[in-house]
Formats: C-alpha cells, structure tokens, sequence
C-alpha cells in the first residue's frame, strides 16, 4: 500500500483520543483546535490535558475568552510555561471575536495574520480544523520523516527538506471526494511518532511504514534526527526574598515586556551569569524596620529554554502595620493559587515558606 494511505489505514484503528480531537465523523471545532495547538507548544500532551479542559469549561468558544480579562487568562495559565503564548492566545482570542464576528479564518495565511500563529501552528490549523493540503511539521513528525527517508542533513538546515519529505505524506484528494484528510495525515504522523517512533526503541514491527524505511533498513533509527549540538547559555545566579506579615506575603508583577512578563514574583534581584551572593543579597528591597534576613539553606534551581537559574532565597517577617513599598502589594498566602505564579516563583515561596 502507498504510504500516505497506509498511514490513514494506521489512523483509522490507532488513533490517540484527545480531549481537543473530534471524533470520527464529528466536525473538528476551529476554537479547539487552536486552543489546543498554542498550549501544545513547547509543552507535553499531558501537561496540556487539564489546562485546556479548564480553559473550555470556563470559556466554551473564541467570543467568551475574547471577552475575558488578560489577567484572568494569566492566571489560568499559570503553571503551563512560556506566558507569553497565554498573552498571545488572549489578544488573538479579542482579535477574532471583535474583528471576525467569532470566526477563525480558513487559511493559512489569514491564520498567520492573528496573534500567536507562526508558520507551524497556521498550517496544523489550516490542516485539522478546515482540511487544506498542508503539512504542519513538529518534532515527532520531523522524527518519523528523517528516520524514513534517513536525512542525512542536520536540525535546524534540514527543515525546508524534512517539510517537503513531510508534504509527499498527505494522500491525494480524490476526484469527487473534496475531503483530502490533510489533517488525519498530519495526526497520523504525530501519534506514530509520539507512540510507534519514538526517540528511543522505536517499535519498528508495529509501524504502518516499516517495510520501506531507510532508516530501519540501515538499522540506525535512533541517530535521527540529526541534530547540531546545542549551545546551553550560562548559569544565572540571583536572590529572592521572601517577606511575610503575618497571613500575608509580599509580591509584585513582572513587567509587561520580557521573560514571565505580567506575571507574579516575589521581589528579587536581577538574573545574571557569575553574579555572587553579595551582589545579590544587596538588591534586598527596602523595607521600613527591617534589617535582619534570613539566608535559607540551599539554593532553588529552575531551567528556562536559553538558561538554567540558581536563586539563594532570604525571608523575613514584619510588623502588621507595615506598608507595601512603591510597586508591591501583600497577598494572602491562602489565595496564593489565585495568582499567576510561575513555576520558578512557586518553588520559590515553597523553600521560602517551608511548604
Ligand atoms: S520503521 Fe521504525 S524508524 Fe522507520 S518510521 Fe517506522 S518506527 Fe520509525
């Protein structure tokens, strides 16, 4: 059987179910699909599962998340990573529901002209939700094609092949079927590639595609994709601190712009490659009456994309008269849940709080 269809054949039996996939003969819903695609970035199906069963309970189509508040999104998504996909989701949700009457459009290049979309998430949009003849590309189908036809070419040069190898993978619409099934092609591809071809052991003898894969031919599917090392930045140090009064802790917002930005922290210094603990510990925030930190043992490490982070963390508890400085507020520590705290963030108060 040709590849492209005994991929479908492959579909139709194995297929994954997803909270944001349409059944067999359901039309796949635009606002679910897209919802799902920007939470999928960068982030694992199963991280992804409870966020987007939050997010459509709470807001069931593209107008009600329109209408929804930024801080309200953030604070949703707090805990999933990357925020600013939760600001981009936001304004491309205001932009659809204002400027398109709630309607997502069909292509993908009016796809790309909203907030958030790029080149992949467009096109597994254009795929899924609406059928067109394109091939969106992610690590598990750049993995799956590169075993396939054994690219030889190394990750990042080898996309624009790897996308072309990819699009000879969508089956031919038939002449009287307007279905071409572009996206089951596409999900075809990402469920063999998150559970058949997997980056270890791939189950080989399982896969709808064995019998002409180079790769598995050569008997060295695990060394594909082949990839350029990767640079890891610098470690970056810093201090937190953690300031109590009595039932209430004390944070401020992130700026708009940047890493986690609009997010909530509690104060700190800046994050900086071979910076020491003096240096640190002097950008304490000032507070009326208070002279003494503490220094808590250990350090809170956390990895973002381009480095990994070392916070040493200082507490201190104050007066309950005492005032907020310029720019921070108190919270109480029971609502903490309430605030759109970063992973980082959450650690740590953890450590800070003995929690
Ligand atoms: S035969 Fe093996 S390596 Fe080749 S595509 Fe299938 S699972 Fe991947």
């Amino acid at each position: 059987m040709a590849r492209p269809l005994a991929l479908l054949a492959w579909y139709d039996r194995h297929r994954r179910r997803l909270p944001w996939r349409a059944v067999t003969g359901e039309t796949p819903d635009p606002y679910r699909v897209w919802l799902s695609e920007i939470m999928l970035q960068q982030t694992t199906v199963k991280a992804v599962g409870p966020y987007f069963e939050k997010f459509v309970a709470r807001w069931p189509d593209v107008t009600a998340l329109g209408r929804a508040s930024q801080d309200d999104v953030l604070r949703m998504w707090a805990g999933l990573g990357y925020y600013s996909r939760a600001r981009n989701l936001h304004a491309c949700a205001v932009a659809v529901a204002r400027e398109r009457g709630g309607v997502f459009p069909d292509s993908e290049e009016g796809l790309r002209s909203l907030p958030g979309i790029g080149p992949y998430t467009a096109a597994a949009i254009a795929a899924i939700a609406f059928d067109r003849r394109t091939m969106p590309v992610d690590g598990n189908i750049e993995r799956v094609v590169s075993r396939l036809y054994a690219v030889e070419e190394e990750l990042p040069q080898a996309k624009p092949l790897i996308q072309q190898l990819a699009a000879t993978l969508l089956a031919d619409s038939r002449a009287g079927d307007e279905k071409s099934r572009a996206g089951d092609s596409a999900q075809a591809l990402m469920d063999l590639g998150s559970s058949i071809c997997t980056p270890k052991k791939p189950a080989c003898s399982l896969c709808p595609l064995n019998e002409d894969c180079l790769a598995r031919a050569k008997g060295n599917q695990e060394t594909f994709p082949r990839k350029a090392p990767k640079k890891s930045g610098a470690l970056r140090r810093g201090a937190a601190f953690v300031v109590v009064r009595g039932d209430e802790l004390l944070v401020r917002s992130r700026p708009e712009k940047g890493l986690l930005g609009g997010m909530t922290e509690v104060p700190g210094s800046d994050w900086r490659a071979g910076q020491d603990e003096k240096t640190a510990r002097a950008q304490a925030p000032e507070i009326k009456g208070l002279t003494r930190w503490q220094r808590k043992l250990g350090v809170v490490t956390h990895v973002f994309t381009h480095f990994p982070l070392e916070l040493v963390v200082y507490t201190a508890e104050v007066d309950g008269r005492i005032r907020a400085p310029r720019g921070m507020r108190w919270v109480p520590i029971a609502t903490l849940a309430d605030e759109a705290l970063p992973n980082v963030m959450r650690k740590v108060i953890a450590h800070g709080l003995d929690l």
